[in-house]
């Protein structure tokens, strides 16, 4: 795919470079409407960069910035960190779901590190761990003009794009299908190859592991074309869902393995995409979260 591709009638997909050195880019989605006006889903991360190759993919479909009538995203930089900038140069507005306002505004407070004595966490590499947790994960994000729930239709004339509340990655994860061109804009939840990260919005009161098991019941049903936040569209929507709800439950199975292991012992005995070694910071934080996740998680 080059940067701009034309995924379906009126709905383009847009290849936003990501800073940082892991995944290489987001994919930023352009929804034309019947009266003129653009849409976006995740306008990407919060550089000039990211901010100039979307809005030359507005351009490229004869618009301009003040033609974007709405910005929908969830809270993580990679993918609302240009949302402010979007929403200053267009004027559009800013929705997400009502929990994910709460968490990116606790997040922006600071949230208490988690309790590294009671998960094992040696000395050596506490420092990292607490420099992660400091770091913000949505800064500059703007408070929503409106907010979005389970159900609603967004107000995009001459097409009915559903939202579906998938919590899991993040509190107010949204995943968004229309209806009318078999189309699931998938964000985090429902990569094609990548395992999202789960419970990466700070603490919630449910279990983001069960939270996140119930969303995938829910999009695997759906029928249609998945257009991810990142890598590429695919269709194979309910394997590939099948096959995450697997590895969770999988992975509940190896941590119930070790009854008395602290997290960090038990962390470091799981398989991880790139090695235990690799882990480091952020990575290595969200390990262990998730780590912590699975033992408070009682599998159906
Ligand atoms: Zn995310």
């Amino acid at each position: 795919m080059d940067r701009f591709e034309t995924i379906a009638e009126g709905v383009h997909a847009v290849r936003v470079p990501m800073p940082g050195g892991g995944l290489p880019y987001s994919l930023a989605y352009l929804i034309e409407d019947d009266d003129g006006r653009l849409h976006v889903i995740d306008p990407g991360s919060p550089t000039d960069d990211a901010t100039r190759t979307l809005l030359d993919a507005v351009d490229v479909l004869g618009c301009t910035p003040r033609d974007i009538a709405s910005i929908v995203t969830h809270l993580h930089a990679d993918h609302a960190g240009g949302a402010a900038a979007v929403r200053a140069a267009s004027g559009g507005a800013l929705l997400m779901h009502a929990r994910e306002a709460e968490a990116a505004a606790t997040l922006a407070r600071g949230v208490p590190a988690p309790d590294l004595d009671a998960w094992g966490v040696p000395a050596d590499r506490r420092p990292e761990l607490l420099a992660a947790v400091a770091s913000p994960v949505a800064a500059g994000l703007p408070a929503p003009d409106a907010v979005l729930a389970d159900g609603d239709l967004l107000d995009i004339p001459g097409r009915r794009v559903r939202v579906l509340w998938t919590p899991g990655h993040t509190p107010g994860h949204l995943c968004l299908h229309d209806e009318d061109a078999g189309l699931v804009f998938a964000g985090d939840h429902v990569l094609p190859t990548v395992n999202s990260g789960l419970g990466l919005g700070g603490p919630t009161a449910a279990n983001p592991i069960a939270d996140y098991l119930a969303g995938l019941g829910r999009v695997g049903e759906l029928d249609g074309l998945a257009l991810p936040g990142h890598e590429h569209p695919f269709t194979e929507l309910a394997e590939r869902t099948a096959a995450l709800r697997e590895h969770h439950l999988r992975r509940s199975r190896e941590v119930a393995a070790h009854p008395d292991g602290t997290v960090w012992e038990i962390a470091r005995d799981l398989t991880w995409t790139g090695g235990w070694d690799s882990l480091s910071g952020f990575t290595l934080l969200s390990a262990l979260s998730q780590t912590a996740q699975h033992r408070d998680f009682v599998a159906p």
